[in-house]
C-alpha cells in the first residue's frame, strides 16, 4: 500500500489538474462571451473583505453568516472574511467608486472562487468557482427575466440538457412582514415536527424553514401558507411582470410557492435553476437533482450597505456543480491541440542552437514540442509520433556544425535538408499547404 503524503488538500477543497481545466476554460469562453453580448463588464473585486460587510449585506441570521464564513484576524487586529459569495463585494465596490453617477443600469460580471464552511460531500465543497451576474440600477421586471435568460443560454450553449428553472417571489418589507408572521404562526403550532435546526429558524427567521430538505420538515412544508397568496400589489405586479416576460421567450419555468433561496437580502424575484437526471438500476429508477444557479432581485441592498435607495437583480452559477453535469451528460470539450511540429535535438551544440530556434518558433506563433533533457533521439521521436506532429525537425552534431537542420515529414517519412535560418519559414510554407 502506497504511503499517505505528508501534505494532503485541506478538508472540501481540490486541485484542479491539467486534464480539469479545459472544462473551466470552456465554461469562462461561454460565459464571458455571453456577458459581453448582453452588454456586461468585468469587475473583480478582492477574495477577502471586511467581516461586517458579510454579516450586513448577507444577512446574521444565513447559514452563510453563522455556519460557513472563513474569517481571519489580521495582525493590525481586522476582521476579513474569504468571500462566502460576489454580492456584496460588488455593491461595495458600487458604493465605494460612485458607479450611481454612471449610466445606469451597470451590470457587472465577475468569475473566482468562493469559499463557505460547508460539510463536505459530492458537489459539495468549502472551495468552489462561481460566475456571477449583477444588474443594479433597474427596476423593471424584464430585467429579472434577462439574467434568468442569460444563465440558461449559457447551461444550453454548454449543451446542458434537462434544465428545470424554478421561480417565486418572496415578496418585499411591504407584505413579507404579515406572511412571516402568518407562517410563524404556523410553524409555532408544529414545532414539536421541526428538527433542531428549524426550530432555532423559528425564532430568528421562519421563511428559512421553507429552505430545509429535511423530511419531517418538507411534510409540514408542504402545508405552509403560500406567499403568493400574500404578495402586495406591487409585488404581485411585478412578479406577473417577469413571468410574462418568460413567457415571451418561451423560457420553461416552474412556480415553486417554497423557493425562497439562503441569504436575507432578496426582495420580490428569487429563482433557481436545476439539472435533473434520472438514473434506471435493474427495476428501480432514481431522480436526482442539482441546483446549477441561484438568483434573485435585491432591491434593498444597496441603501442597506449604505448606498442611495437602487434596486438590483444577480444571480450565480457553481462551475464545479455545472462541470459535474456536462461530465453525466457526457458533454465533449476540445482537447488542448497538440503542437503540430516537434524539435529534436542531439548534442551539446545543438542543444543550444535548438533553444534560440525555439524562440524563433515563439516569435513566429508556431507551437513547437521539445523535449531538450533527453538526450536519446529514439526517445525523441517516439515523443513527437505521440503528440501527433505533422514534422519533426532533427538537428544533430553534423547539421549544427554545417548550420543546416533536417525536416522529416512524418506522415511520408520523407526528409528534406534546409537552411538553419530558413527552417521557421519553410515549416510556415509547409503548414500553409
Ligand atoms: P448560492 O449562492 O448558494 O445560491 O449558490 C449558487 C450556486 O453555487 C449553486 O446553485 C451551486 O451551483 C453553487 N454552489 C453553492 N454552494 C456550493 C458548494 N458548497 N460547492 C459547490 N458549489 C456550490
Amino acid at each position: 500500500m502506497s504511503k499517505k503524503p505528508k501534505f494532503q488538500l485541506p478538508t472540501g477543497m481540490h486541485d484542479i489538474l491539467p486534464e480539469e481545466q479545459k472544462y473551466f476554460q470552456k465554461i469562462y469562453d461561454v460565459c464571458e462571451t455571453i456577458a459581453n453580448f448582453y452588454g456586461f463588464k468585468k469587475i473583480d473585486t478582492p477574495i477577502l473583505e471586511d467581516t461586517a460587510l458579510y454579516e450586513k449585506g448577507t444577512g446574521l441570521t444565513t447559514d452563510v453568516v453563522q455556519k460557513q464564513m472563513f474569517t481571519l484576524r489580521t495582525k493590525g487586529g481586522d476582521y476579513l472574511t474569504l468571500r462566502p459569495e460576489f454580492t456584496p463585494g460588488v455593491i461595495r465596490s458600487y458604493i465605494e467608486h460612485g458607479m450611481q453617477t454612471w449610466s445606469q443600469p451597470v451590470k457587472l460580471y465577475s468569475i473566482g472562487p468562493v469559499f463557505r464552511y460547508e460539510h463536505p460531500q459530492a458537489g459539495r465543497y468549502r472551495q468552489f468557482h462561481q460566475f456571477n451576474l449583477e444588474v443594479i440600477g433597474e427596476s423593471n421586471a424584464v430585467i429579472d427575466a434577462e439574467v434568468i435568460q442569460i444563465f440558461y443560454n449559457i447551461l444550453q450553449e454548454l449543451k446542458l440538457k434537462n434544465l428545470v428553472v424554478e421561480i417565486n417571489s418572496i415578496g418585499d418589507n411591504q407584505c413579507r412582514p404579515y406572511y412571516k408572521k402568518l407562517l410563524m404562526n404556523y410553524f409555532k403550532s408544529r414545532e414539536g415536527a421541526l428538527c433542531a435546526d428549524c426550530r432555532r429558524r423559528l425564532k430568528e427567521n421562519p421563511l428559512r424553514i421553507l429552505d430545509c430538505k429535511e423530511e419531517k420538515c418538507q411534510r409540514e412544508i408542504r402545508q405552509a401558507p403560500q406567499i403568493i397568496d400574500h404578495l402586495c400589489e406591487e409585488c404581485h405586479h411585478h412578479f406577473r411582470g417577469v413571468l410574462e416576460f418568460l413567457d415571451e421567450i418561451e423560457l420553461p419555468y416552474r412556480l415553486n410557492p417554497y423557493l425562497v433561496r439562503g441569504l436575507d437580502y432578496y426582495t420580490k424575484t428569487a429563482f433557481e435553476i436545476f439539472f435533473e437526471t434520472s438514473q434506471k438500476t435493474e427495476n428501480k429508477e432514481t431522480f436526482s437533482r442539482d441546483a446549477l444557479v441561484g438568483g434573485g432581485r435585491y432591491d434593498g441592498l444597496i441603501k442597506l450597505l449604505g448606498g442611495e435607495d437602487t434596486k438590483a437583480v444577480g444571480g450565480a452559477m457553481g462551475i464545479e456543480r455545472v462541470i459535474a453535469a456536462m461530465k453525466t451528460k457526457e458533454v465533449k470539450v476540445q482537447k488542448a491541440v497538440n503542437p503540430p511540429v516537434f524539435l529534436a535535438q542531439l548534442g551539446t551544440m545543438a542543444k543550444r542552437k535548438s533553444l534560440k530556434l525555439l524562440e524563433e518558433f515563439r516569435r513566429a506563433r508556431i507551437q513547437v514540442g521539445e523535449s531538450f533533457g533527453r538526450d536519446s533521439l529514439k526517445a525523441q521521436l517516439k515523443m513527437a509520433d505521440r503528440i501527433g506532429a505533422k514534422y519533426t525537425l532533427l538537428l544533430g552534431q553534423k547539421e549544427s556544425l554545417e548550420g543546416t537542420i533536417i525536416i522529416r515529414d512524418m506522415i511520408t517519412g520523407k526528409q528534406d535538408i534546409v537552411k538553419l535560418e530558413k527552417a521557421v519559414r519553410e515549416i510556415e510554407k509547409r503548414l500553409k499547404r
